[in-house]
Order: structure tokens, then C-alpha cells, then sequence
């Protein structure tokens, strides 16, 4: 996996200094190195443009890198970024990093447990195109069922980590916590009546869901 994934990454991915930027920003001030991977950040950007989503709600924000790439596929000025985070520190640079590339304007943190987030955007009747999710992975299930309760027909749930870097693949038997978690969420994400999904094997893994309509 390791290898297909640095050869997607040679030829599809080119080098950006403004997210290098956001890399060594995150380095600086002493925060954990786990943002997307280039190539997971270039599908965000395609897959928010191919749907023309114009509300994105990001849970999980850390340094603004898939924050960037989010708002990269914005087919116009309009888009807006909801973003959920915990740290507040974390919200702050992030709001930084995407003022520094240009989407200042079109972003919006939220601080705090995601969950009390999305109950409080649910009581605003506040509704969203695209989500993307990529915070703490024992709380997956309920950030899935928290966006459906927000999302607009026909809107596009993404959420990372899918493969826990392939484990979810080997035997059964050889398990950690993590593998477990991210395998009972891509059953609920394959089989859940609401939904389409696919699991696309690039970065750690994402898994792609389509509200029915
Ligand atoms: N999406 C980011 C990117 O690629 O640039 C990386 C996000 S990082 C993997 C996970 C983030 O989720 C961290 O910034 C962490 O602080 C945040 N987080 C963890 N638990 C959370 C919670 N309960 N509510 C909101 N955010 C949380």
C-alpha cells in the first residue's frame, strides 16, 4: 500500500508551497504531523468542485490543510467552510493558514466536542453539501449520523483513516482497537439505507457515501 501510494503521489501530485506551508507551520508550534496526505487532499479539492458543494462542513481541522483543499474546490466565491475543531489553538492557526491562502473569508471555526457542534447546527436547521470527517475515530458512527441529520439530498460524506493504514484488511484475528473501529464503520457506511459508498484506497483510505435523494 505504502508503494502504490508513493507512486500516486509522484506522478499526480505536484509540489504546493502553500501547503508546505501549512506542513511546517504545524511542525513549528509542536502539533501532531497528521494531516491528509497530498494526494487525499487533491481528491477533497476534485470531489467538492465535480459536486459544486457550496457549504462544507470539515470536522477534524488541525492546521487548515484539508481546510485548504476543501476550499480549493469551491466553484465560486460563495462557498463556505464550516470547520469543528477541539483546540482552540489548532482553530486559530488553521484560520491563519487559510486567510494566508486566500480563503480568509469563506471559513468558520468552531470550537469544542464536534458532537455539541453538530447538535447546535442541527437546532439552527442548518444544512450542508459536503462533509468531510477526520477527527477522533471512535466517535465516526456518531459524526455519520450527526451529518445526515444536516446534510441536503444528494450531498457527499467523506471521512479518512478508513484503512487504519491496511490493518482493516489482515486477519481478523490480529487486531487492535483502532482496526476495529474504522472496520465496524466502513459496514455501517457500506450498508446503511441512506446511503452509496465506496472505499477509495488512496492516503489512508476514504470512504466516499452519496445521500440518496
Ligand atoms: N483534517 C485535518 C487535515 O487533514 O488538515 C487533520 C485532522 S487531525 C487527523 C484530527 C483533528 O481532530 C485534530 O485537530 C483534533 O484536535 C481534532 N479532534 C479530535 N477530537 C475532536 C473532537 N471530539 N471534536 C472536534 N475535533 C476533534
Amino acid at each position: 500500500m505504502k508503494k502504490i501510494n508513493q507512486y500516486i503521489e509522484t506522478v499526480f501530485t505536484e509540489q504546493d508551497s502553500v501547503l508546505e506551508g501549512v506542513i511546517s507551520s504545524i511542525e513549528e508550534k509542536g502539533m501532531p504531523s497528521i494531516s491528509v496526505s497530498p494526494s487525499s487532499g487533491k481528491l477533497l479539492t476534485m470531489l467538492v468542485s465535480v459536486a459544486g458543494a457550496k457549504n462544507v462542513l470539515e470536522i477534524g481541522a488541525l492546521g487548515g490543510y484539508s481546510g485548504i483543499c476543501l476550499a480549493r474546490g469551491f466553484n465560486s466565491p460563495e462557498g463556505q467552510l464550516t470547520s469543528l475543531e477541539l483546540e482552540e489553538q489548532y482553530a486559530e492557526l488553521a484560520q491563519s493558514n487559510l486567510t494566508k491562502a486566500g480563503f480568509g473569508e469563506q471559513v468558520s471555526y468552531m470550537t469544542g466536542a464536534a458532537l455539541e457542534n453538530l447538535g447546535k447546527l442541527a437546532a439552527e436547521n442548518r444544512k450542508f453539501d459536503f462533509f468531510f470527517i477526520d477527527a477522533d475515530k471512535v466517535n465516526y458512527e456518531n459524526y455519520l449520523n450527526g451529518c445526515l441529520k444536516l446534510a441536503e439530498p444528494g450531498a457527499l460524506i467523506v471521512a479518512d483513516n478508513v484503512l487504519a493504514r491496511g490493518t482493516v484488511a489482515d486477519d481478523a484475528a490480529e487486531t487492535s482497537r483502532h482496526t476495529e473501529v474504522m472496520r465496524a464503520f466502513n459496514q455501517v457506511v457500506a450498508n446503511h439505507p441512506q446511503l452509496e459508498s465506496l472505499l477509495i484506497p488512496i492516503g489512508d483510505g476514504l470512504t466516499v457515501s452519496k445521500v440518496k435523494n
